[in-house]
C-alpha cells in the first residue's frame, strides 16, 4: 500500500504533496497491505456501479494511515484484513494468513 508520510507522524494514502497538519512536504511511503478494522458500517443503499452488496470499513494500517475500504462481507472491530486497490477504490477482505490458505488448498486435494 503506497502513500505519503510526514515527519510529524501524519500519514495518508491520498495524493498530497504537503502535510495538512503541519504544511511540510510529505515523503512517499509504503505499508503492508494488512490492517485492523477500526469501525464498520453496513450500507443499506447500494452505491452506483456496485452490482453486489457492499459495506464500508475503516481500516488502520500497522504504523500507517487509516483507509476507508469497501467490503462485501460483514466485519467486526478488531478483525484483521488485507487491502487491495482496484480503480482507485480500496477493498478489504478478512485476513486468513498464507499458511492457513495453503492448508485449505491441501485439504481439498
Ligand atoms: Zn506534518
Amino acid at each position: 500500500m503506497k502513500g505519503q508520510k510526514c515527519r510529524c507522524g501524519f500519514a495518508t494514502v491520498a495524493e498530497r504533496p504537503r502535510c495538512p497538519r503541519c504544511g511540510k512536504l510529505m515523503k512517499p511511503s509504503e505499508w503492508p497491505d494488512e490492517g485492523k478494522v477500526l469501525s464498520f458500517t453496513k450500507l443499506h443503499a447500494i452505491p452506483e456501479g456496485f452490482e453486489d452488496r457492499y459495506n464500508l470499513a475503516l481500516v488502520g494500517l500497522h504504523k500507517g494511515p487509516k483507509v476507508i475500504c469497501w467490503t462485501s462481507g460483514i466485519l467486526h472491530e478488531g478483525d484483521l484484513v488485507t487491502i487491495q486497490e482496484r480503480n482507485g477504490r480500496y477493498f478489504c477482505t478478512l485476513w486468513t494468513g498464507l499458511d492457513f490458505k495453503m492448508d485449505a488448498e491441501q485439504l481439498k486435494a
